[in-house]
């Protein structure tokens, strides 16, 4: 079983592989699947800084791109304080993701743990789209 501290700790050390030479602000994500697999994630910036990618997203690109379809948790570490995922983020979550979908964000050795639902309340779905 994976543990809260195990997913944070594998989210610090994709940190060590972020791609961030203008901001110098370093981000690891780790993806708990349904599996019992994590898929690890950092931000990838771009001179072009539109092109730029969060840690979480690159976690979920790779998962998905694994074929994997249910998850469980991401862990997200960035910086010294709580590194909570930014609204983009946040949506492409909400997509793959059931409200109960935990994020995990920690400060040092403290842990704080919210649903999807409480970070994305009346999330955009398809459903809106009328499809
Ligand atoms: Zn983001």
């Amino acid at each position: 079983m994976v543990t809260e501290e195990k997913l944070i700790s594998a989210a610090r050390q994709a940190s060590e592989h972020s791609y961030a030479p203008y901001s110098g602000f370093r981000v690891g994500a780790a993806l708990l699947t349904a599996t019992g697999r994590i898929y690890i994630g950092a931000n990838i910036e771009n001179a072009s800084y539109g092109a730029s990618v969060c840690a979480e997203r690159t976690a979920f690109f790779q998962a998905i791109l694994a074929g994997e379809t249910v998850f469980e948790a991401i862990a997200i570490a960035g910086g010294d304080d709580f590194c909570p995922p930014c609204g983009i983020c946040r949506q492409v979550m909400s997509e793959f993701c059931a409200p109960d979908f935990r994020v995990l964000l920690c400060r040092g050795q403290d842990i704080r743990s919210f649903s999807l639902k409480e970070l994305l309340p009346m999330a955009f779905k398809l459903e809106q789209k009328g499809m």
